[in-house]
C-alpha cells in the first residue's frame, strides 16, 4: 500500500489547478481502491471516501482536505518537484490530502469507532465559487446527523508539532469588487462641459477606505484612469477586496457602498456600474468543538497556539454554514518559507502529527 509520503510526493510532483484535478482524482481513487476503501466522485474532480464503523451509522464525522494547486512555476530544488510546467502545489494542499489519506487508511484497517466517516478531497479552494459550495450542492450528506466537519491548513509560521486553533470567527468571507464610473469626459480645462469620473472615482475609493474598522477590511487595489493631464476619461475602472466575519457586516458594508456611488454619481453625474462577486463566507468554529480539540492535542503532547482571527479567506466556509465544523493550522516550520510562493517547502514530518492528531479528533467526535 502507498504511504501517506509516498501519496504526498506523487501530488507535489503532478499538480493540478483548481477544478482540473483530473489526474489527481483518478490517483485518490486508486489508493482508496488499494486500501478497501469506498468513495464515490464529488463535483467532477472530487473523490468521497466513505467508512462505516459500528453503532449507530447515521451519526457522522467529515474529514476535509483541498487538493487543487496554483499557477506558480516551482523553484525549489526537491527530487518530488513539480513536472506539470507553471502549476505547483505552493499552498499545502498536497500535504492536506496525504494526512487525510493516512487517516483513511488507519480508520479502515480497524473500523472500531462509533458511527460513519466521510472523507473529502475537494477540489477548487484556490478559486471562486469554491470547490465546498459544489460539494454541498450535491447533498451527500442528507440523512446524516453530521456532528462534526473537520479541516486544517498548513502553517509555516508554527514549527512541527505545533497545532494553532481560534474559537469563533477565524477566516474572512471575502467577496470582490469592480466598479466602472462612466461619464462624459473631455478637456479637462473646461470643466463645465464634462463629468469628472476620475473626481467620482477618487472619492469612491476614499468612501469605501472609510468603511475600515475592527471586523472589516476593505481595499481598492487597481485604479485605472487612462486619461492624460488635459483629459478626462469616459470611464475609470477600480477594483478591490471586501473581507467581514458576520453576514450582517457583510450585507450593511455592501448597502454602504452601493450608497456612497448612488450619492456621487448625483453630484458629478456619472454613471456607476457595480459588481460583487460573493467569495467564502467567514470560517466560524465551533467553541465546544475547538475546546475538545485543543484538549485532545494537548494529551497528544503536542503544542496549542490560539491564533487571532486572520482577514484571508477558504472555502471551508461553506461547511460552517451548515455543520458544526472545526478548522486548525498545522505547523509545517519556519524553514517552509510563504505559501503561495515558487519555494514554499513544507516540512513532511507535519504530516505524521497531523494524520496522528485528525485520527483522534475523527475517532473521539
Ligand atoms: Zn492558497
Ligand atoms: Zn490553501
Amino acid at each position: 500500500m502507498i504511504t501517506a509520503i509516498e501519496f504526498r510526493r506523487h501530488l507535489h510532483r503532478h499538480p493540478e489547478l483548481s477544478f482540473e484535478e483530473v489526474h489527481t482524482a483518478e490517483y485518490i481513487e486508486q489508493c482508496l481502491d488499494e486500501a478497501g476503501i469506498s468513495h464515490s466522485r464529488i463535483a467532477e474532480t472530487g473523490v468521497l471516501a466513505k467508512i462505516e464503523g459500528k453503532g449507530d451509522l447515521s451519526k457522522a464525522v467529515v474529514l476535509r482536505a483541498d487538493i487543487d494547486a496554483l499557477p506558480i512555476e516551482e523553484h525549489t530544488d526537491l527530487e518530488y518537484a513539480s513536472e506539470n510546467c507553471g502549476v505547483m502545489h505552493a499552498c499545502g494542499h498536497d500535504i492536506h490530502a496525504a494526512v487525510l489519506y493516512g487517516v483513511l487508511v488507519r480508520l479502515a484497517e480497524k473500523r472500531d469507532f462509533e458511527g460513519t466517516i466521510f472523507g473529502i478531497f475537494q477540489p477548487g479552494e484556490e478559486c471562486n465559487p469554491g470547490g465546498a459550495s459544489k460539494v454541498l450542492a450535491e447533498e451527500p450528506f442528507e440523512g446524516y446527523n453530521v456532528v462534526a466537519v473537520i479541516g486544517e491548513h498548513t502553517d509555516s509560521s508554527l514549527e512541527v508539532g505545533e497545532l494553532g486553533f481560534c474559537k469563533g470567527e477565524f477566516m474572512a468571507a471575502n467577496d470582490e469588487l469592480r466598479f466602472w464610473v462612466r461619464g462624459k469626459g473631455g478637456h479637462a480645462a473646461m470643466r463645465e462641459q464634462l463629468n469628472d469620473t476620475v473626481g467620482a472615482a477618487a472619492d469612491l475609493t476614499t468612501a469605501i477606505i472609510c468603511a475600515n474598522d475592527d471586523k472589516t477590511v476593505v481595499s481598492i487595489g487597481r485604479f485605472i484612469a487612462d486619461g492624460a493631464t488635459n483629459v478626462i476619461p469616459d470611464e475609470v475602472y477600480m477594483e478591490g477586496t471586501l473581507r467581514t466575519f458576520d453576514e450582517q457586516n457583510r450585507y450593511a458594508t455592501k448597502c454602504y457602498i452601493h450608497d456612497i456611488a448612488i450619492t456621487l454619481d448625483n453630484h458629478y453625474g456619472t454613471t456607476t456600474e457595480m459588481d460583487i462577486n460573493e467569495g467564502y463566507p467567514a470560517v466560524v468554529c465551533d467553541d465546544a468543538l475547538v475546546d475538545k480539540a485543543v484538549a485532545f492535542a494537548i494529551e497528544r503532547r503536542l503544542l496549542v497556539k490560539m491564533l487571532e482571527k486572520r482577514y484571508t479567506a477558504e472555502d471551508f466556509g461553506h461547511y460552517c454554514v451548515k455543520y458544526p465544523s472545526l478548522f486548525y493550522r498545522l505547523g509545517v516550520g519556519t524553514e517552509a518559507g510563504r505559501s503561495h510562493t515558487s519555494t514554499f517547502a513544507p516540512d513532511e514530518r507535519a504530516i505524521e502529527v497531523g494524520i496522528g492528531f485528525m485520527e483522534e479528533l475523527a475517532r473521539r467526535f
